[in-house]
């Protein structure tokens, strides 16, 4: 076996994580900078838990709690303006993805003067500050992954920032701060985790060790598929989404995602659809066309998922996402175009034409 595995951050999870690690917070720093969103770090209990340990341990703080979905680069800027001006010397993120993906470049621009046109061109290193993610959906991994994922105007899309210098200190998991988490949002954000597993086992960058951790998490995550929009969900089911998302993202800090993503972009970026629900509405297509190119690979992700073909797993994808969005059919033309021109296409193990990008898109979404 050939291959390399890294993911330096310390993963912490259990019920009052944060409660219980005043000395972690303690040891990262004297003034955090917390990022969150606007509203539901205060809802879910999870700020007031972090403020909780940093007023015990004495620690000074600063909220910046003004990070959008889907953050954009301004954002960022302002964060680690922000963070300079008050002094702070770590962050701490609360939320989904995006306070998660903005804490990231905040904390790599808090230490560096790096010109906003050359953002998506650099590779952060050197001097970041440290960062402890505390994520409070099921879906993005990126507590545990070395990407910031931003709105990028110039590409008309979404691009990451990468490098290994974006991975958290800690990442702290509790499935309580998701009892607030809306049926929708729990829909949404569980089918990023299956797009984060699916992809990352079908990514020719797929090791052995990245698989392993993506079955292990698509088998965690099995049980749950159908039943991601109950009202039910216990905290016992949350704690065990958690940790499915959690592994999508250990598997795709090896893999990177792959052109499910890649097309989901532009359907967040002209029409807002969430990212988690827009990867949802491709996989089912994406997959049809993968079980003709590579049929054991997908033989092997519907066994684990308990689907005997990927038009039951569809089926089942659509029923939870319920009407689908509409594009025109000039985008399906212009959203495949630019994906032909992004390396992320042809990084899964089944490569893709232009065209067959195209019958993807029209067959995801209502074609106006
Ligand atoms: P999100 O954009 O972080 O949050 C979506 C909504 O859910 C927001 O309105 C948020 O409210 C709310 N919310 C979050 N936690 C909640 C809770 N516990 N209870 C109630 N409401 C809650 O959504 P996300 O799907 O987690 O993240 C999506 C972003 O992550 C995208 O930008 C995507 O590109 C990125 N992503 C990154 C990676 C990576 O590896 N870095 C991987 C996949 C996706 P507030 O705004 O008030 O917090
Ligand atoms: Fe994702």
């Amino acid at each position: 076996m050939s291959c390399e595995f890294y993911l330096p951050v310390r993963i912490i999870a259990g019920r009052d994580g944060v409660l219980q690690q005043a000395a972690l917070f303690a040891e990262t720093g004297k003034h955090a900078f917390i990022v969150t969103g606007n509203h539901s770090a205060r809802e879910n209990g999870a700020l007031a838990d972090v403020l909780q340990v940093l007023k015990a341990n004495g620690q000074a703080y600063t909220l910046f709690d003004r990070v959008m979905s889907n953050p954009t680069v301004a954002c960022v800027y302002e964060g680690a303006k922000e963070a300079r001006e008050c002094g702070a010397d770590f962050v701490i993120a609360i939320g989904g993805g995006s306070p998660m993906d903005a804490a990231k470049s905040i904390a790599w621009l808090a230490c560096q003067d790096i010109p906003q046109a050359e953002i998506f061109t650099t590779v952060p290193e050197g001097t970041i500050l440290p960062f402890l993610c505390i994520p409070t959906t099921a879906g993005t991994g990126s507590e545990v992954t070395q990407y910031s994922v931003l709105l990028n105007d110039a590409q008309k899309s979404k691009s990451s920032v990468a490098s290994p210098f974006l991975f958290a200190k800690a990442a702290l998991l509790d499935g309580k701060y998701m009892r607030t988490l809306p049926q929708k949002s729990t829909v949404h954000t569980g089918l990023d985790a299956l797009s984060h597993l699916v992809e990352s086992i079908l990514s020719k960058r797929a090791t052995e060790i990245s698989k392993a951790i993506a079955f292990r998490g698509l088998a965690s995550f099995a049980p749950y598929l159908k039943r991601l929009n109950s009202t039910e969900l216990t905290l016992k089911d949350r704690d065990i989404l958690l940790e499915a998302s959690c592994l999508g993202g250990a598997a795709i800090a090896q893999t990177s995602t792959t052109a499910v993503h890649l097309m989901g972009y532009p359907l967040t970026y002209f029409h807002q659809i969430d990212h988690g629900r827009a990867n949802g509405l491709l996989l089912g297509a994406y997959l049809t066309l993968a079980e003709e190119k590579a049929p054991q690979a997908v033989r092997d992700v519907l066994d684990v998922l308990g689907f005997s073909a990927v038009s039951k797993l569809a089926e089942v994808i659509a029923g939870l996402l319920g009407e689908k969005d509409s594009i025109s059919a000039a985008e399906a033309k212009e959203f495949a175009a630019a994906s032909i021109k992004a390396p992320k296409c042809q990084s899964g193990i089944i490569s893709l034409t232009e065209a067959e990008i195209e019958a993807i898109y029209r067959a995801s979404l209502n074609i106006q």
